[in-house]
């Protein structure tokens, strides 16, 4: 095997990234050798290439970027027992040290020491990756590879819409961006009685509408509490999704969501946000809850059974296929906000 590949490098701080080539990567006992078939572009790819304040602090370069993949085993360390050659593997994207307290009392999604996959260490924006056997899932290889890479951010959404009782229930999914248009899609999957997408872009919004949300509402265009409590009852939602990271679209949440509902933030602010926590927390006795990550592993049997059900439409999350190369054209859709999950193909000669 030739030992250089193709990669997508986050070379010094500032804007943008390149693409370069690079040594492949040596596995050591406990890892696994991937070559990638597909990798999609998460938010946090795109708050790294456009260098925002969260990554000036957290990001060392030179970083391979890139988390969310599906690829091929083929080369495994000599401790590797699970895993075989020619498997087709996602991955966990949390490195997390499996001996904390959180770890140990089944809580690894919030490890103490949790190092992520192309953030921390180098990622999937390449023609190869080492991974840790441990965070190998083994996918179903007759699923196509564009449709698994994408499993990662389907159980932020799984995780977050799942964490309470949603069976019956109204769900408003604040902020439709590829995570928010998946929670519309897992919401009406598993049961949700009214789905309600607010999002200020006009195509996410349509997108979220074509992924069945019963009613869609633009917060610049019509006045999103009035419109939920007419869509309620007048009593407010049962539960919000947050994905937004709004302020604004937070404060709103707590004057719409109903009495005893529950609110699962996955958005995160960048600035203060400033609440009315009496009279839209403890007065109305909601519960909020913070989503880190997927739940090792019961978010991924989760994505894994929706998968199979064929009850999740796919297709229409993913709204554009690019090779490796174009990175930057996909770095531009997202900055636009007219795209869903975008994929980037790095192993098409
Ligand atoms: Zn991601
Ligand atoms: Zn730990």
């Amino acid at each position: 095997m030739i030992n250089v590949m193709k990669t997508v490098i986050k070379d010094k701080p500032g804007v943008g990234a390149i693409m370069t080539t690079k040594e492949i990567p040596k596995v050591k006992s406990n890892e696994v050798l991937v070559k990638v078939l597909a990798t999609s572009i998460c938010g946090t790819d795109y708050h790294v290439y456009s260098w925002d304040a969260w990554s000036q602090k957290r990001i060392k370069t030179p970083l391979v970027m890139g988390h969310e993949f599906a690829g091929e085993v083929i080369k495994v360390g000599e401790k590797v027992t699970k895993v075989k050659l020619g498997d087709i593997i996602s991955a966990e994207t949390h490195i997390v040290c499996g001996k904390c307290p959180l770890c140990i009392t089944g809580k690894a999604h919030i490890c103490t020491n949790t190092e992520i996959l192309g953030v921390d260490t180098d990622g999937t924006f390449s023609e190869y990756v080492v991974i840790p056997e441990e965070n190998a899932w083994i996918n179903d290889p007759s699923i196509p590879p564009e449709y698994l890479c994408i499993q990662e951010p389907l159980g932020n959404a799984v995780h977050t819409v799942l964490s309470g009782e949603i069976i019956g229930k109204s769900i408003a999914v604040v902020g439709c961006g590829p995570i928010g248009i998946m929670a519309v899609a897992v919401a009406k999957a598993v049961g949700a009685s009214k789905v309600i997408a607010i999002e200020v872009n006009d195509y996410r919004l349509n997108m979220a509408k074509e992924l069945g949300a019963h009613i869609v509402i633009n917060p610049i265009k019509e006045d999103v509490v009035k419109r939920v409590m007419e869509e309620t009852e007048g009593l407010g939602v049962d539960v919000v999704a947050e994905m937004s990271g709004n302020p604004k679209a937070i404060a709103q949440a707590l004057e719409y969501i109903r009495l005893g509902g529950r609110m699962s933030m996955l958005g995160i602010p960048t600035e203060d946000v400033k609440l009315d926590v009496a009279n839209g927390i403890v007065f109305k006795g909601i519960q909020i809850h913070g989503i880190v990550g997927r739940k090792m592993y019961e978010t991924w049997y989760q994505v894994k059974g929706l998968l199979s059900s064929g009850n999740l439409n796919l297709d229409k999350i993913i709204t554009h296929k690019l090779p490796l190369e174009n990175f930057e054209e996909g770095m531009e859709l997202m900055k636009s906000g007219n795209c869903g999950k975008v994929v980037l193909f790095p192993n098409i000669k």
